[in-house]
């Protein structure tokens, strides 16, 4: 039983007289640390601090500028760690349909709460709920790195590529990689890169990152193709390299001097950034390197909000469905439906379609059920070091050969 004055909950909600009478009845029910928010923008702000933000958030879904619909979205965004209780005047159908959405996030949802609220109904659910307590520690464990660290990091190359599998959904075959970067870290090992992605961009690093990273993924794509593998390379861009055509010449350059095919070449950028973006610049970038054939992929799909013309605009090759709507898809009709709208999307657009995030057979065998192209995953394999990668791929063959990926399905 976790003790309830330590919990940190925040109410948001546009409705002021909600937010008293929810107050009241938290700290009736011993709840003393609650903070509310008539909007959703100041309580994304208190969940962006750790020493203000909360373990458990009450959230109307009503709401005029930033309803609870698009709060959840942000949510996912920023890995919000903790829990979510939906309290709505909405009539029943809506309430269960948003708290499949919030499930579809793989957000822990306590459970919803009709206006007006019943004290009851209100301590029932919140008293069932064990705070995740072990991820919240986690969570402030990891370590923030400052951007001088990273600087040096990123010109003493601490920086590493690992490299992701995709194949072909039909025959298992092979068909190329995701670069995914690591930073190996003298003292705290290996760090993963939503510790410093963000970094990069928000300092004025991400070019130096994504240059690097291009450098060695191509000088790999290049080893393995000396060596006989032919591998599309997919490297992830963020939308900050594309403000200055300095960064087309990079691309073309590098695979120049590697003697590299641009078909062969993957650029992914993510469907939230490539929507978020007002400006011109970074969309005739990528047109261009369209043009020289090199491969545009739109990569977490589902989780941005672009629209079929936004997505008829911009010559996208690949569409890459988001792992939060392919890993369990086949259990669920919520994620089932995404899944479903985004592959026939892709299809009717032209784009080949990769499932991220496919971690288990069942997973496997629900892709070989739909029509997809490629798939991406733990199930298949974790990201490898380049060293390890064609070991793997021998075995995953003689796996495919032997019918025992096949007979997974
Ligand atoms: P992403 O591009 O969507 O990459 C897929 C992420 O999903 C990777 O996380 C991968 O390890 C993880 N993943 C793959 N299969 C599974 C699975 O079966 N289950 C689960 N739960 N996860 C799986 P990772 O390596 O931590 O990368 C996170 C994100 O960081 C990437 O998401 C990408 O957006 C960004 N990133 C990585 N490398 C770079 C880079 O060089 N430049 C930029 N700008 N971003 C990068
Ligand atoms: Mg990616
Ligand atoms: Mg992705």
């Amino acid at each position: 039983m976790h003790s309830a004055p330590e919990i940190k909950i925040l109410l948001v909600d546009d409705d002021t007289f909600m937010l008293k009478i929810l107050t009241k009845m938290l700290n009736n029910l011993g709840y003393a640390s609650v903070s509310a928010c008539d909007n959703g923008t100041d309580a994304l702000t208190r969940i962006g601090q750790a020493d203000t933000r909360p373990d458990l958030i009450l959230l109307d879904l009503n709401m005029p500028n930033m309803d609870g619909i698009e709060f959840v979205r942000y949510l996912v965004e920023r890995h919000f760690p903790g829990s979510l209780i939906l309290v709505s005047g909405e009539d029943e159908r809506m309430l269960k349909t948003a708290e499949k959405l919030v499930h579809a996030h793989q957000i822990p949802m306590l459970g919803y709460l009709h206006k007006p609220v019943s004290p009851d109904k209100l301590s029932e659910i919140i008293n069932k709920w064990t705070p995740p307590e072990k991820q919240l520690q986690q969570e402030s464990e990891k370590k923030a790195y400052n951007a001088p660290a990273l600087k040096s990091a990123i010109s003493n190359r601490e920086l590493v590529n690992f490299y992701q599998p995709k194949v072909a959904v039909a025959t298992g075959k092979v068909i190329g990689a995701e670069t995914l970067v690591r930073w190996q870290h003298p003292t705290d090992g290996l760090v993963m890169p939503g510790q410093f992605i963000g970094i990069a961009e928000q300092n004025g690093l991400i070019n130096d990152l994504t240059c690097l990273v291009l450098e060695q993924a191509l000088l790999q794509a290049r080893i393995w193709q000396e060596n006989g593998i032919v591998l599309r390379v997919a490297t992830n861009v963020s939308m900050d390299n594309l403000t200055s055509l300095d960064f087309q010449d990079l691309v073309v350059n590098l695979a120049i001097e590697n003697g590299l095919s641009p078909q062969n070449i993957v650029l992914e950028v993510t469907e939230s950034q490539l929507m978020d973006t007002d400006s011109r610049v970074p969309l005739e970038i990528l047109t261009r390197l369209r043009l020289k054939r090199f491969h545009l992929s739109i990569d977490d799909f589902g989780t941005g909000h672009s629209s079929m013309a936004q997505l008829r605009d911009i010559p996208f090759d690949e569409l890459k469905i988001d792992q939060s709507f392919v890993h369990r898809a086949w259990a669920d009709e919520t994620l089932r439906a995404m899944y479903d709208a985004s592959l026939s999307m892709a299809k009717q657009l032209g784009m080949e379609v990769v499932a991220e995030g496919v971690a288990d057979a069942d997973d496997w065998a629900f892709l070989r059920r739909t029509g997809c192209d490629f798939a991406q995953g733990n199930f298949i394999s974790t990201p490898l070091k380049a060293e390890d990668f064609e070991p793997w791929m021998q075995d995953w063959e003689n796996r495919v050969h032997n019918g025992l990926i096949a007979n997974s399905a």
